[in-house]
């Protein structure tokens, strides 16, 4: 019977539609959250988060909502990030629900990843209830926007909702709908336990908390449970919902979502995706898990400080439970030492795993220059996957190079195709096809190199269409492409950790454009440091860093000791992400210099 009375639902949107505030609306009109406790997108609780006004992780909330016929229902919400990067926490939130409501902003109307995410969740047989969100900026046209998402998703637009997430309009109606048109959970009481795991997170004193959909049977404390695909047994200590804070509860049931500790200490037993069933009476089937998110770019990670490379392995596998998009495996690197090669779904995601890391875990790291991963045809006929370029091998054992393409889906409107186009085109992209989408809207679509969608392309668009352009990109195979690996050296000794791959007829110019960054981003020396840059035995560009003395305490007299020590620290400070190539200090911007072009 409770079962009748739950609805469980994401929230889904291009970024910046308005998912977070329109969280908070409901988290208060619905009392989960008292007015004193209120902030500004709440759900987005990471520091990170919060700092740059993104939602980086799924966030799974209880509520009770009393709707006008009279009953309670119990809501589970999902807020989900917008961002491409972070896609796999959407589509792990979808499989917990069984509905999903739709914000689209009432100015901006469907873009990019409103396509994408609607589509995960049309593909996962979701109830979509649409919200047009922002009708309060003056900007607005709800009823162009209405057309839009019949036109451009194809999905019926005629009782969305229009709603103002800043000024609390519409609320109740999007929370009526929920309970009218998202379907109840069904599923057995008294099956096997049968959960999914959709994310988890390691908690020094319960060990990992994994969250869980119920999709039949219940589980409590006490219960042994087996996670099937690791094939590993425990005892459960707690379950329980977040509300948004952890509330124990006495059982969880087939319907709910919420959370499970078991004194899992072994992060390896854990994994996204996999089903939870009863040890002694299990499921005869596991669930359907996840598709594994392949890696779009991959970077090398050290610590500043070579004695914290356990630290860091403890580090990385801790976050990955919490980040299930993440890889890593040990690399070595001449000039950096130990550290992990690590694969990211984009540049957003390599930043804040490094931010995570050093936020959370406390440690002080450089991340190396991004690489696509190459397949390199050798000369006797064999293949390589290269995603370093350090360990490109040998020009001449090379046969040819095949580099990852993806289809590129650029959502703009009219005005802005010409500039779209010319500035795909420079980024060696090849034109496929373009479809108008109404009267004013066009989506371009580009075959691509994967290395110059990740890198500095994304900025460009914006700039180029005043921010009206929305992307979205596919994996699409490789194509061979005549690639050179560019090295660079400092004080004469080649830096693996700087090389990078380019486009042969590009490679010479970017090679002088990166000695001239690095010789603007790497403080001066106490002796004078050349650059070069070299592709093969060939030097392209050549410059040098002038000497410097710094000795910021030298002119402090002795007789103020609170003063220099003060001093040093702040230089201490500084030296944040520094790390010593050789007889160098090198800062973690000149290992980024390579990802602007031009
Ligand atoms: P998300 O990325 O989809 O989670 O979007 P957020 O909830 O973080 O909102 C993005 C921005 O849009 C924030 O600055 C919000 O204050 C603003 N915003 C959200 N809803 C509304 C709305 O209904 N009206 C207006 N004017 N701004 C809104
Ligand atoms: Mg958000």
């Amino acid at each position: 019977e409770r079962q009748k009375h739950i609805r469980n639902f994401s929230i889904v949107a291009h970024i910046d539609h308005g998912k977070s505030t329109l969280a908070d609306r409901i988290l208060e009109m619905t009392d989960t959250v008292s007015k004193r406790e209120m902030q500004n997108q709440l759900l987005d609780s990471m520091d990170l988060e919060r700092e740059r006004g993104i939602t980086i992780k799924l966030n799974a909330v209880e509520l009770h909502y009393h709707a006008k016929n009279g009953e309670t229902y119990i809501f589970h919400l999902i807020d989900t990030p917008g961002h491409v990067d972070f896609s796999y926490e959407v589509s792990r939130s979808l499989a917990a629900c069984e509905g999903a409501v739709l914000v689209v902003d009432a100015a901006q109307g469907v873009e990019a990843q409103t396509l994408a995410n609607v589509y995960l969740a049309i593909d996962d047989d979701l109830e979509i209830v649409p919200v047009i969100n922002k009708i309060d900026l003056p900007s607005a046209r709800p009823e162009e926007i209405r057309q839009e998402i019949e036109d451009v998703i194809g999905l019926d637009a005629s009782e969305a909702v229009l709603a103002s997430a800043k000024q609390g309009i519409g609320i109740e109606e999007i929370l009526e709908k929920v309970v009218h048109d998202v379907p109840a959970p069904t599923g057995d009481l008294s099956a096997p336990l049968k959960a999914l795991i959709f994310d988890s997170v390691y908690d020094d004193y319960r060990g990992v908390v994994l969250s869980i959909r119920v999709f039949e049977g219940t589980v409590k404390p006490g219960d042994r449970i087996r996670l099937m695909n690791t094939e590993t047994e425990y005892e459960v200590t707690e379950v329980g919902v977040n509300s948004p804070k952890p509330l124990k509860r006495e059982v969880l049931m087939a319907g709910d979502v919420g959370y499970l500790t078991a004194s899992i200490k072994d992060i390896q037993d854990t994994r996204v995706g996999d089903t939870v069933t009863n040890a002694d009476n299990p499921a005869e089937k596991v669930l359907e898990g996840y598709r594994e998110m392949a890696p779009m770019v991959y970077s090398g990670l050290y610590p500043t400080d070579n004695a914290k490379y356990n630290d860091l392995r403890e580090a990385l596998e801790k976050l990955q439970l919490n980040d299930a998009a993440l890889e890593f495996e040990p690399e070595t690197s001449q000039a950096l030492g130990f550290g992990f090669r690590c694969g990211f779904l984009g540049l957003l995601h390599m930043d804040v795993v490094q931010e995570r890391l050093e936020r959370e875990f406390n440690m002080d790291l450089i991340t190396t220059a991004p690489s696509v991963t190459y397949d390199v045809e050798l000369t006797d006929g064999t293949h390589k996957k290269v995603d370093n370029p350090a360990a490109m091998p040998e020009a001449s054992t090379i046969k040819q190079i095949n580099e990852p393409f993806v289809k590129a889906t650029i959502m703009v409107p009219n005005d802005y195709v010409g500039s779209v186009m010319e500035l795909c085109q420079r980024k060696r992209g090849n034109f496929l096809t373009m479809d108008y989408l109404d009267e004013y809207r066009v989506n371009v679509i580009y075959e691509m190199p994967l290395s110059e969608i990740i890198f500095d392309f994304f900025d460009k668009l914006k700039s180029s269409t005043r921010g009206y352009a929305s992307l979205d990109y596919d994996l699409d195979g490789t194509r061979p492409s005549d690639l050179v690996k560019i090295d660079i050296l400092l004080n004469g000794d080649k830096v693996d950790a700087l090389s990078f791959i380019s486009h042969r007829q590009f490679a010479a110019e970017r090679g002088r454009t990166i000695a001239s960054r690095l010789k603007e981003i790497i403080p001066r020396q106490n002796f004078e440091v050349p650059i070069q840059a070299a592709i093969g035995a060939k030097i392209v560009a050549r410059t040098n860093i002038k000497a410097y003395r710094k000795d910021v305490t030298a002119r402090i007299h002795t007789g103020d000791p609170d003063r220099r020590a003060k001093l040093l620290e702040k230089q201490k400070r500084g030296k944040k992400r520094m790390k010593s190539v050789g007889t160098v200090e090198v800062p973690q911007e000149a290992f980024m210099a390579v990802l602007k072009t031009d």
